[in-house]
């Protein structure tokens, strides 16, 4: 296959799951406005029309710089070029799960940290703080972020592929795990949790919500161990930096961590009218 086909792949891949996925959820629940209190995370919060425009432009511009980019590589890859990546049964099937496992756990630990490093004062203000505009997330958020960021949390994905070594389904695998959990976990919509080491889509809005906590990407495990998860009782918000929150008085234990498996129907105020919610500037 030619450079161009390559990048055509790459592009029908990146650009069908974003709007493949996010027109699934703008289907199915998007267009029931009216039943918002049975499935929005956030019922009586919406983005505006015009936060919506501005979402899927960004987004897909980026998934295209990202796609186009993903295209080259592959291409540079699959014609012999230096990479770790391999397609044939040269280490059996038990190493290939073994290193793309790997490969998940230290993709997902780095996204984490690169994430609470843009939450550190500078960085938000210059880089992250356009992904944090929209407050009531929808799946189209996902990829809408300063390219530098995109740029970012795509190095952390090449990197390994360099001195890792990791069989192209693996790889491909994690890279369509990671990106289908990101289009989730921003769609606004209360799925609950499929499998028990991910928390459910209600934990990254809550991060929209209230900004500087709840960092992880697909694992929960980095908010646990690194104390950035949520907690009752704590006040958050756009200018509580530092991942753990304001305590309102002294505490002699940390408060309980907020249980994300429980689904929520709270929040939703009964007869509340739906109103479009307030974009940051
Ligand atoms: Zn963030
Ligand atoms: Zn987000």
């Amino acid at each position: 296959m030619t450079l161009a086909g390559y990048v055509a792949v790459a592009l029908a891949g990146g650009l069908g799951m974003y709007f493949g996925i996010g027109g699934l959820l703008e289907w199915r629940y998007y267009r029931r406005r009216a039943d918002a209190a049975r499935w929005k995370l956030q019922p009586t919060r919406w983005p505006s029309p015009r936060a919506r425009r501005r979402e899927i432009a960004l987004g897909a511009a980026n998934m295209t710089l990202a796609s186009v980019a993903s295209g080259v590589l592959a291409h540079h890859i699959a014609t012999g070029g230096a990479s770790s990546v391999y397609w044939d049964d040269r280490h059996g099937v038990a190493f290939s799960i073994a290193t793309a496992l790997v490969y998940f756990v230290a993709t997902d630990g780095l996204l984490y940290g690169a994430h609470r490093l843009l939450h550190r004062r500078a960085l938000f203000r210059w880089i992250h703080r356009v992904h944090h505009r929209w407050t009531s997330p929808t799946a189209f958020t996902a990829a809408a972020m300063h390219p530098l960021e995109l740029a970012l949390y795509q190095g952390i994905m090449i990197a390994p592929l360099f001195f890792w070594p990791i069989h192209a389904a693996g790889l491909a695998a994690v890279l369509v795990y990671h990106n289908a959990i990101a289009l989730l976990d921003h769609s606004g919509v209360d799925l609950g949790a499929v499998v028990p080491w991910q928390p459910p889509p209600r934990f990254h809005d809550d991060h929209h919500v209230h900004f500087h906590v709840n960092y992880g990407q697909t694992l929960g495990v980095w908010d646990r161990l690194f104390g950035t998860w949520r907690r009752a009782g704590r006040v958050y918000g756009e200018h509580v930096f530092g991942g753990r929150g304001a305590a309102l008085g002294p505490e002699a234990a940390p408060p309980p961590r907020i249980d994300y498996r429980r689904r929520r129907r709270a929040g939703a105020a009964p007869g509340a009218e739906p109103r479009d919610a307030e974009e940051l500037g």
